[in-house]
């Protein structure tokens, strides 16, 4: 293993495969061990690779698959420098082309740089939609489940398969891979598919290569022997197959706190309000509002404590994307408390002196994500490419 610890064979390591016949449709790239201390990925692409291989189905499109932090994949450790998995900024992606700083890089900059040449290339070569499926494990025993930016394009997508999704968590966690291919226009959904240890995590994320290709419309799945199987994977694993959730609070940690979360919490794990929930600087930690934990902190390595997530029902689903659908922008400066930020239109600025109804509730059902808080100032930005994807809206200019 330790041969690819060495640079020149990091950027040889980066194509774990490829598979494409030169006809047309969608790309689907999936990146694997974003963070190091989870190979399942890795392991289950190779996996479905080798089988295609065998099988040699008919293929519209292509799929790649790119491995993640190779430094840390290869130390077993989530990362080395920084987690490369909070650091996919407009800002930090210019900064990685000004090649006179190459020597300044730390471990994931330099990853994420070879990642991102890899990545650009991939997307040039297309005018067909892009999916970027990126693979994860969890610290901690967990169903499978996919996490996604609120986009109507995204949730469409998310919703075949037979797993929990979980809404926003991006307007809680800078800088993820997911949240750049969004505002990139691409549909981008991460799979967490069990615990790091759990060797059920491979199989999940075989079966969840698989339904992405099928539900993208790449293979079919009458070409794959068996491929009602990797549906029957996933679906056994789960208790809320396809019911929604969103992040509606966040325990975040500071650097070099103490923080012991109380034993014997899993994921989706049902809670009430008051709970007694962690240990943090010594004093108790209870739950803010009934909902179910989400992501509870059982390792030593991370920044958020737990999440509290809560399921949307279908109705309020379904209000959304009609809502969404409307294009209701334009009007809603005209709300009280309400203006547009910076004068523009996707961006707005709510005063919470007067706007004290359902504020965030309001604007997460027409597509709306917090950016930043300042004082009694929300700043709300509206998630780009929400209902049509960059293809689409270049065709309607
Ligand atoms: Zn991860």
């Amino acid at each position: 293993m330790n041969e690819v610890a060495n640079s020149q064979n990091v950027h040889l390591e980066r194509v774990l495969g490829e598979y494409d016949q030169n006809v047309s449709g969608p790309t689907v790239v999936f990146t694997c061990g974003i963070h190091g201390n989870e190979p399942s990925g890795v392991k289950a692409f190779s996996n479905v690779l080798d089988r295609l291989e065998e099988v040699k189905p008919a293929i519209s499109g292509r799929l790649i698959g790119l491995s993640g932090n190779i430094t840390a994949l290869v130390e077993g450790e989530r990362f080395i420098d920084e987690d490369l998995n909070r650091i996919w900024t407009q800002e930090r992606i210019n900064r990685l082309n000004d090649d006179t700083r190459v020597h300044e890089l730390s471990v994931e900059e330099l990853e994420q740089k070879y990642m991102w040449h890899r990545l650009s290339k991939v997307f040039k070569m297309t005018n067909g939609p892009i999916y970027v499926i990126d693979l994860h494990t969890t610290s901690s025993e967990s169903q499978p489940f996919l996490s996604i930016n609120d986009t109507l394009r995204n949730r469409h997508f998310a919703m075949k398969f037979p797993l929990p999704a979980i809404l926003g968590i991006e307007e809680h966690l800078e800088g993820t891979i997911l949240n750049y291919m969004n505002q990139l226009g691409h549909i981008a959904v991460g799979v967490e598919a069990g615990s790091h240890e759990d060797p059920a995590s491979v199989k999940n994320h075989e079966a969840a290569i698989w339904l992405a290709l099928f539900y993208a419309g790449a293979i079919s799945s009458t070409s794959i022997p068996n491929s009602h199987l990797f549906y029957e994977q996933l679906a056994k694993g789960t208790m809320n197959d396809r019911k929604v959730f969103e992040v509606r609070h966040r325990f975040k940690l500071a650097v070099d706190t103490a923080f012991i979360m109380n034993p014997g919490y899993t994921n989706f794990q049902k809670i009430h309000k008051n709970e007694f929930l962690a240990v943090h600087n010594y004093e108790e930690v209870r739950a803010k509002e009934s909902g179910r934990i989400f992501m509870p902190l059982y390792q030593k390595l991370g920044n958020d404590g737990f999440f509290i997530i809560r399921e949307i029902r279908l109705f309020w689903l379904k209000v959304s994307e009609y809502l969404r659908r409307l294009k209701l922008e334009k009007a809603l400066p005209y709300l009280p408390g309400v203006s547009r930020h910076k004068g523009l239109d996707h961006e707005l600025i709510i005063n919470l002196r007067i706007a004290r109804w359902y504020v965030i509730e309001f604007f997460h059902l027409l597509g709306f994500r917090r950016k930043e808080k300042k004082g009694k100032k929300l700043i709300l930005i509206k998630r780009k490419y929400d209902v049509q994807g960059p293809e689409l809206m270049q065709l309607m200019i």
